[in-house]
């Protein structure tokens, strides 16, 4: 007030929340995205029936693709979305984990501002909970070697309990494996895995024992000519980027040409020249030529000619992906193509997949690339599966590049919850109400786990804690027997980096939806809050 006259800052309309209100409408929008999706934590979720605008049903209890294909308004629940997110693009794993577990924080965080606890209290508790849960995390891991193939598919085989595709997990664990032991490559002293170097196809119409690993690429195409061969074996394989035509120049240029015997020896030139090109393919010695731009009708005539299988147009990813799995060097120039430019594969052939044709390219020596054939009867049931392999693919490629596991079904959760509630004591004041408010969330895992599978989550929770205290640092819950059991013996193991970076993104999202005390939203906002505020949500890279 200047005076009786009153200063306006904010535009007319605009709406503004302040203080507890505030953060009690973020923290209840963040926690009803938590309560959404934990129906379907672990082995025995339930699953969701998802159904778009234009009708389409995805069913599925994965939790990035739930929160992605719902509509979500409120903007502090995008930014649990953001959390989903974040899990899905470091791990590829556990985001249902991460979501529920900063909803339980968020939980615990409004007791204690129930309590009068000051936010930033509660936030600098929660800052050094979550840095001692991951010291925790660390020291409670598993060493993993990876010869140890055996304890590689359990990793695989806990990522894909809860999905539709367990009754094949043996025979997908297996594939998911192998396929990351092919392509893993050693970088000075770390070990790295780019799973862009494994090619995913789905094709419906058999059954999921029918998915397949092969020691090379699946082209999604056909032989440029039908009369060419359809099997070349112990294949040798030209990679070429450059056109098999005659260019055709930048500037419209006119030949004039006055009689006959010019146009005749203006094509012999023509022919000549791709004729060279193709010697020179020959010369080199492959049989087989991949080929990123074009072939002209009369190149492939030629090929043909020679016996040479070739295919053109093929994307740049595939080329890439050629290149790793047989070995070969991309070629610009095919005046400098030379033998030992080639790649090889045991055998290049075209297969009828259903009713498609593609083209397979397998047997390759010590393949840098693998592609894995995704079969199933329905196309539903593909979806699943290859969202159940790319949860495989993920967690064994963290446990091969970090070589460290932790113990899963809450065990791993319950140990951090019991060292963090003994290591509140030696922090004391109002803090070590946050920390172990922090412990407390973490059994949210287990809890829900427990809850899920229709047990008392109570006297779970009774039984873990005290199994933990005599020393059981791998209790969990047995979801089958409805025990407390040793998740390690159970072959309950995760990559650590699941559960470190749940811990991580979701401690950070619930302090930082702390701090907000003032919601400021501009007139006509959707959400009746800031607009552009956690927007771009609901794009996943799966
Ligand atoms: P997320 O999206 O968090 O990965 P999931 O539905 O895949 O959610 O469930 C993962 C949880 O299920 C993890 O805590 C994992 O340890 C647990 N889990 C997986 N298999 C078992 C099992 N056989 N027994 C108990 N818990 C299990
Ligand atoms: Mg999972």
């Amino acid at each position: 007030m200047l005076g009786n006259q009153p200063i306006i800052v904010l535009r007319e309309g605009t709406k503004r929340e302040k203080g507890k209100n505030a953060q009690s409408n973020n923290i209840a929008a963040a926690i009803a995205i938590a309560d959404t999706i934990k129906s379907t934590l672990g082995p025995k979720g339930m699953d969701k029936m998802l159904v778009d605008t234009t009708g389409d049903v995805i069913i599925t209890n994965d939790g990035a693709t739930i929160l992605k294909e719902i509509e979500i308004e409120h903007p502090s629940a995008k930014m649990i979305v953001e959390v989903a997110k974040s899990q899905d693009a470091e791990c590829g794993d556990g985001t249902t984990t991460a979501v529920i577990l900063t909803g339980e924080l968020l939980k615990q965080a409004q007791d204690l501002l129930d309590q009068h606890i000051h936010p930033t209290v509660i936030n600098s508790g929660f800052k050094i909970a979550s840095k001692k849960a991951i010291d925790t995390l660390d020291s409670i891991s598993i060493p993993l070697s990876l010869t140890d193939v055996k304890l590689l598919e359990h990793i695989a085989k806990t990522s894909m309990a809860s999905k539709s595709a367990r009754s094949a997990k043996e025979h997908l664990a297996k594939i998911a494996v192998s396929a990351i032991l092919t392509i893993h490559e050693k970088e000075k002293e770390n070990i790295k895995v780019d799973l862009d170097n494994i090619q995913i196809q789905k094709k419906q119409g058999a059954g999921i024992e029918k998915t397949e690993m092969i020691k090379g690429t699946i082209l999604d195409k056909k032989r440029s000519h039908p009369d060419m061969v359809t099997h070349v074996k112990d294949a040798k394989i030209a990679l070429i980027d450059a056109a098999f035509e005659i260019k055709k120049t930048e500037v419209d240029a006119r030949i004039q040409i006055q009689d006959p015997t010019q146009l005749q020896a203006f094509l012999d030139e023509e022919e000549k020249m791709i004729l060279h090109l193709v010697q020179k393919v020959a010369d080199s010695g492959a049989d087989v030529v991949f080929c990123k731009k074009s072939i002209g009708d009369l190149a492939e005539h030629f090929l043909l000619k020679k016996g040479i299988f070739s295919i053109a147009s093929i994307s740049e990813s595939d080329m890439k992906k050629l290149a790793k799995a047989t070995g070969g060097k991309i070629v610009a120039n095919i005046d400098d193509l030379s033998k030992k430019d080639l790649g090889f594969a045991g055998n290049v052939e075209e297969r009828s997949i259903g009713d498609e044709k593609m083209i397979f390219v397998t047997d390759c020596k010590n393949p840098k690339a693998v592609s894995l054939l995704i079969r199933g009867s329905t196309e539903h049931v593909t979806d699943d599966i290859e969202r159940a392999v790319h949860d495989a693919l993920s967690v064994v490629k963290l446990a091969v590049e970090d070589q460290k596991i932790t113990a899963g079904g809450g065990a791993s959760a319950a140990e951090i919850a019991l060292v963090l509630r003994n290591y509140s004591l030696t922090v004391g004041g109002r803090e070590q109400m946050a920390i172990e408010s922090f412990a407390n969330a973490l059994e949210i895992i287990p809890k829900t786990l427990a809850e899920n599978a229709g047990l008392d989550p109570i006297n779970m929770i009774l039984e873990l804690r005290s199994e933990h205290k005599k020393g059981n640092k791998y209790a969990g819950i047995n979801v089958d027997k409805g025990v407390v059991d040793d998740m390690v013996k159970l072959h309950v193991v995760e990559p650590i980096r699941v559960s470190r970076q749940q811990i991580f993104s979701a401690s950070e999202a619930a302090r930082m939806i702390l701090r907000i005390d003032d919601v400021i939203s501009s007139k006509g906002s959707a959400s009746s809050m800031p607009s552009g505020y956690g927007s771009d949500v609901g794009d996943f890279d799966e």
